[in-house]
């Protein structure tokens, strides 16, 4: 299965236990619209090169459509339509009144001089722009993508249609960023873990974590529940991982990633690879890297009884199905990571009314919408008997069915 059949599967679960029918299951499984644009460049060298962007819209039955634009060198239609499916999803989750949808630039932005990397986006940009905007479809940072981004896509947009801060959102404070959202989906998450740990009957305090990836997501969770008194036993990033059964000092790695730009090589622990991380001895994984990091092959090495999904798509369908049957509580993504969307829409309001809150407001508004979906998919996991998984979807297609048929085929 690719990304988009991946993530089609657990839609089609939900929506067959809802009966919604085939004629509204296919709509809601095809996307609004596919955009493949070429996007060349000059290089530093003065060498002409050609990229090739995306953006995938899938749905805007409930509002503009919203979701990140990654740089990758595996970047590819199906990955950015699964995610722009899963854009969907998430956003109903969480009740935002936005779409889905997600694009990107196949390219390796390591390779790329900071005005190789500007030039790209701001032509991206070019390409785009008729079918983005801040009542149509926003953008935001993902893997590979930052506030910098951000900045320029809002400078390239508002050449073509005039001062437009809310056609984007992650961007940077100076630039009409919000207070909190570089850490929104970090602390998304860190609500989720207290919210399932209550659950379980597990107290905060001691509880072993295990963290796969570094960036954005994952290293902001990594202090968060530390700072919360979990124990983090385990951490990866693309070049490997560390670990600690007597737990990391968060702190002090965050000065070693700073100073060195990886968690490889931090003296406070052992190293170790990304299969010890997801096989690590703990309560709690939180994968947090990229897409199908959970696959057949090494879910049965899974040894935490928790599963708390900070990416986008990171475990396959099979591999689901195992987890399941050995009796793992998994927390999926369109639940678990909506922290980040959720403070983008947060954003979006600040920009349009043209004011700005304050971080405290930021972060009790995101808790009490993550705490609201929590609640949400839980009771519908209990009264149906289904997993969390397709309890969140059954919610989603429930509000994105709904809105559908109601404004009319
Ligand atoms: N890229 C993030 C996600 O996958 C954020 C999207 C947004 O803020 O629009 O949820």
């Amino acid at each position: 299965m690719n990304a988009i059949e991946e993530t089609n599967h657990y839609f089609r679960k939900a929506a067959r236990i809802m009966d919604v029918g085939t004629p509204i299951e296919t709509l809601l499984a095809t996307p609004l619209r596919e955009v493949k644009v070429q996007v060349s460049i000059e290089m530093d060298s003065g060498e002409i090169r050609t990229f090739i962007g995306y953006r995938i819209q899938h749905d805007n039955s409930r509002g503009p459509m919203k979701g990140g634009l990654r740089y990758h060198p595996l970047l590819d239609a199906a990955e950015c339509a699964s995610m722009a499916s899963l854009m969907t999803w998430k956003t109903a989750v969480a009740n935002l009144p936005y779409g889905g949808a997600k694009g990107g630039i196949t390219c390796d932005p390591s390779q790329l001089s900071l005005k190789e990397l500007e030039r790209l986006t701001r032509k991206y940009v070019d390409q785009v722009q008729d079918v983005i905007g801040p009542s149509r479809d926003i953008p935001a940072p993902d893997v590979n993508t930052n506030p910098q981004v951000m900045a320029w896509i809002m400078d390239q947009y508002s050449r073509y249609h005039g001062h437009s801060p809310a056609v984007v959102t992650g961007k940077p404070l100076e630039l009409y960023g919000s207070k909190g959202r570089e850490a929104a989906t970090g602390r998304g998450l860190l609500y989720i873990c207290r919210e399932i740990l209550r659950d379980v009957n597990l107290p905060m305090k001691g509880t072993r974590i295990a963290i796969q990836g570094f960036g954005n997501v994952g290293s902001h969770v990594a202090r968060l529940l530390w700072e919360d008194g979990a124990v983090v036993v385990a951490v990866s990033d693309m070049l490997g991982g560390v670990r600690n059964p007597q737990g990391l000092d968060v702190a002090s790695l965050f000065e070693h990633v700073q100073r060195t730009g990886t968690v490889t090589g931090y003296g406070g622990g052992q190293p170790c690879s990304h299969e010890e991380v997801l096989a690590a001895d703990c309560e709690v994984l939180i994968p947090a890297a990229l897409g199908h990091a959970i696959t057949r092959e090494n879910a049965n090495t899974v040894r935490a009884r928790l599963i708390v999904e900070g990416a986008n798509g990171p475990t396959s369908p099979e591999a689901d199905e195992m987890l399941e049957k050995r009796g793992v509580l998994l927390v999926p993504d369109i639940l678990a990571n909506t922290g980040g969307v959720t403070v983008s829409y947060f954003e979006w309001v600040q920009n349009l009314q043209h004011l700005a809150w304050e971080e405290d407001r930021v972060n009790a508004e995101l808790e009490r919408t993550v705490k609201e979906s929590y609640e949400r998919v839980t009771q519908i996991a209990r009264s149906r008997k289904v997993s969390l998984r397709t309890a969140a979807f059954i919610l989603a297609i429930g509000r994105v069915g709904k809105a559908t048929v109601m404004r009319g085929i």
